[in-house]
């Protein structure tokens, strides 16, 4: 190795970097479905919808899409919509404030159009209610006037799909899940998987990369495209600094550590998750604002980014009376395993 890894200190290289990595998720988006690795059940049936649509020329059925975050919702929307040859409106469920947001939003629609509401378990119910007859009868219904002069009026709205996306379909009101024709749950990625993403990213942002390091990275990175993107992209910079701008197996493992990031992919957090839940709470069950108390971070964070990797690999299991560290994530931390 031609550098000295005790030198190097990591906060130069994650500082400042937030604005410019929502500019590269962007670039990085993939735009059509052949581009858009893995989730091959959810892109079979969806390109059945889609073609039958197009086939009959109308609009495609309203679709929710969910799973944790960084797994490619919204990428998937964008993809969607070019896939039917439409034009996208990107919104969230807390930026829609008032009722009258949407109904501008849904106005200016063009016919098959595609409207995308992002965390759209975050509606509020004054707006979701407008969106009831929107999404079912494709039109807007008014109350004019008061009291017994009241009457009431439609507008219509032309066709269009609304695709939702939610890290937590349980929280949506069942009259809105019930309105969307299609359901797509996004799973986590498989290394290989996350490995093409690491290498197409690679290339899109002209960083050469050797497959043993793009598949190093992609075992890290938690079954989620977001993550070996934003690894891909810190491990670069190390090899910017440290090496001669190419990434190699060293530098890759080098750059992992620095971060803290283990061989599992678990960083400090959830190595804290864990060890709470073991030796401050002795192995019991720990409910989850109790464990949010105890560790400082949020429970929406713990609950939405954090366990679905942690329940995958079997560390902790949801229990009615908490969550339970099991005898992998005992082994893993190397502390010896306490059964309750
Ligand atoms: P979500 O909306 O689920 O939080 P995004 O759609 O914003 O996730 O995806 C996060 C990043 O991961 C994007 O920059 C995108 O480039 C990448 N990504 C997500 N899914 C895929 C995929 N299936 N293939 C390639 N890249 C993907």
């Amino acid at each position: 190795m031609s550098y000295n890894e005790e030198e190097f200190d990591e906060r130069f290289i994650t500082s400042s970097k937030i604005d410019e990595d929502e500019v590269v998720e962007n670039v990085l988006r993939p735009k059509v479905m052949s581009e858009y690795v893995g989730q091959k059940q959810v892109k079979e049936n969806l390109m059945v919808y889609i073609t039958a649509s197009k086939k009959r020329g109308e609009a495609l059925d309203h679709c929710l899409l969910y799973g944790p975050p960084g797994l490619g919702k919204t990428t998937l929307a964008s993809v969607i919509a070019s896939e039917l040859g439409v034009s996208i409106k990107i919104t969230s469920g807390p930026a829609i404030e008032k009722p009258s947001d949407l109904v501008a939003l849904l106005t200016n629609l063009s016919p098959n159009d595609v409207l995308f509401i992002d965390e759209i378990h975050r509606l509020n119910h004054n707006v979701e209610e407008i969106l009831y007859p929107a999404m079912e009868d494709f039109a807007l219904d008014f109350m004019i006037g008061k009291g017994p002069s009241a009457r009431s009026m439609r507008i219509n709205l032309p066709k269009f799909t609304l695709i939702g996306a939610t890290t937590k379909a349980g929280m949506l009101a069942s009259p809105l899940r019930d309105r969307f024709g299609v359901l797509c749950r996004l799973e986590l990625y498989s290394t290989e998987e996350l490995a093409t993403i690491g290498k197409r990213s690679a290339n899109i942002l002209g960083i050469e990369i050797d497959d043993q390091s793009a598949k190093e990275i992609a075992s890290r990175s938690r079954g989620t495209p977001r993550i070996i993107n934003r690894l891909l992209k810190r491990v670069r910079d190390y090899a910017d600094v440290l090496g001669q701008g190419k990434i190699t197996l060293d530098i890759t493992k080098l750059a992992l550590k620095k971060m803290d990031i283990d061989e599992l992919g678990l960083d400090l957090i959830d190595r804290r998750l864990l060890t709470t839940m073991i030796q401050k709470f002795n192995g019991k069950p720990v409910g989850l604002d109790t464990l949010s108390a105890a560790t400082g971070e949020e429970a929406g964070t713990i609950e939405d980014v954090y366990e679905p990797y942690l329940l995958q690999l079997g560390f902790i299991s949801r229990t009615p009376r908490g969550r339970i560290a099991l005898e992998p994530a005992y082994k893993h931390l190397g502390i010896p395993f306490m059964d309750n």
